[in-house]
């Protein structure tokens, strides 16, 4: 982690880290700040003594002609090795604890991001027709039932609350919502991928996920763990799992560890997996029907960039989520959204929120973060520029200074929230009131598989 950055910029780093309310130990900044002065003495300290072991050795051979020259080397051989090992030791420990608190310790934040909570949140643009009025006969729970589409009563009993069964044209608006968001990510240039929907914790956390949200009090289980897997080995034998709460996650992970010529940047995939979310109920919000579900099906956007492209990709996915929502004919609108909901990861985030007229309120359809060099740095995602690096830098300092890529994720498609704007947008009425059928967007068409 960049701890000379951090150190070098204390001011800047805990206002960046108030101003978005991050969860941290008290002092952190400037715990790092001063444990990374530690570390560069310790250092220099082991290196001196180290170089002094480098010689004693000649010291000793020299001095075989004189006995007491050989005994005074050699104690100084062995009170060399002596300070060494502790020296090494309170390096690591040093270490141990810098690399705890940077851990902590958010992604900065773009200059242009409003201050403050969600209501801070500025509205860059909205599209599509006039937002109906709010009517609770076009809740989607209730157009559903009329229509046979959710069957929330049997996934109670099978699973829990906050589950469902999709049933007839919503089971079909599922394929045909990602089929249809992947047609267009394909067009522009984006890879389409499956991902694994269970996950390393480690690659989790190095994306920014954290197992429980500590922001609330108590603090609330985010993810999934499996359990009952062998008893482990060793750690890297039976890795902790958990699933995966986006696939941003595995496709963060498929790039880790890889080093990218700048001519292969950028890489764009567009990953389709299920999202699994612990917490949806736990806060009491939101449980009706489809609205916030334990586990739904995803189609994700992310990319790799140069440092210098992250923002200018940023605004090509602002695009393609516009011309995706555009085509599904509600209302929707794109917030700049403030520092105290951007998390750990995100430099910048653009929310969309389409209208649910059933609810009565905007809903968010889709989040979109340039999360510049955060998970790049935790997932050693590096690149080699396109300017010629100094005659001077040897293969090793050359691997040393590659920078770290940026990574980018955007929903194309969160399939329930679109149920409920389609369905609460597209219920059609008799002129006794009830719901006799629903008006589809005619893009959807040529994914569907259910004839007319
Ligand atoms: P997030 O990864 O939390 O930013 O969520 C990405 C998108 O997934 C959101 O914009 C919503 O459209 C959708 N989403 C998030 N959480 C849930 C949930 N619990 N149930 C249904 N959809 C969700």
């Amino acid at each position: 982690l960049d701890y000379r950055g951090i150190s070098e910029d204390v001011v800047y780093k805990s206002h960046n880290a108030f101003n978005r309310k991050a969860v941290m130990p008290v002092g952190a900044i400037q715990s790092i700040e001063r444990l990374y002065r530690e570390k560069k003495e310790l250092s220099n300290a082991l290196n001196a003594k180290r170089h002094a072991q480098s010689l004693i050795g000649d010291r000793i051979r020299m001095a075989a002609q004189n006995p007491d020259a050989k005994i005074t080397a050699r104690e100084e051989a062995k009170s060399l090795k002596n300070d060494v090992v502790e020296l090494e030791h309170k390096l690591g420990e040093v270490d141990d604890e810098l690399l705890r608190l940077a851990l902590s310790v958010p992604n900065d934040t773009h200059p242009l991001t409003p201050l403050g909570p969600e209501s801070a949140a500025v509205t860059l643009s909205t599209h599509g027709p006039a937002p109906l009025p709010s009517s609770p006969s076009r809740d989607h729970v209730s157009v559903s039932h009329a229509l046979g589409l959710l069957d929330l009563e049997s996934a109670a009993t099978v699973t829990g609350s906050s589950w469902y069964y999709l049933l007839n044209e919503a089971a079909l608006l599922e394929m045909a919502l990602t089929n249809y968001g992947l047609s267009i990510a394909i067009e522009h240039g984006f890879t389409p991928v499956t991902t694994p929907d269970v996950v390393r914790s480690d690659i989790a956390k190095r994306c920014g996920f954290q197992p429980r949200d500590h922001a609330v009090d108590p603090p609330v289980a985010q993810m999934y763990h499996l359990s009952g897997s062998p008893e482990p080995t060793s750690p890297s034998s039976h890795p902790e799992l958990v699933l995966a709460g986006t696939a941003e996650i595995p496709l963060a992970g498929m790039f880790a560890n890889k080093v990218f010529s700048a001519q292969e940047l950028p890489r764009k995939v567009a990953g389709l997996g299920r999202a699994f979310r612990a917490e949806a109920g736990a806060r009491g919000a939101d449980t009706r029907g489809l609205y916030r579900v334990h586990q739904f099906t995803k189609l994700e956007l992310f990319v790799v960039s140069e440092a210098d492209k992250s923002e200018e990709l940023m605004e090509e996915m602002r695009r393609i989520q516009i011309r995706i929502f555009e085509g599904l004919g509600f209302p929707f609108r794109v917030l700049d959204m403030p520092t105290e909901e951007l998390g750990a990861s995100a430099y910048r985030k653009y929310d969309m929120e389409a209208w649910m007229p059933g609810r009565g309120s905007w809903g968010e359809i889709s989040s979109t973060s340039n999360c510049t060099d955060f998970q790049a740095r935790r997932l050693h995602i590096r690149y080699r520029p396109s300017t010629a690096l100094p005659a001077s830098a040897t293969a090793q300092s050359t691997q040393h200074a590659l920078p770290f890529a940026h990574t980018l994720n955007g929903t194309a498609v969160a399939v329930p929230r679109l149920i409920v704007a389609l369905l609460e947008n597209g219920a059609r009425f008799n002129d006794a009131s009830d719901v006799v059928g629903l008006d589809l967007p005619s893009v959807l068409k040529q994914f569907w598989l259910g004839g007319d």
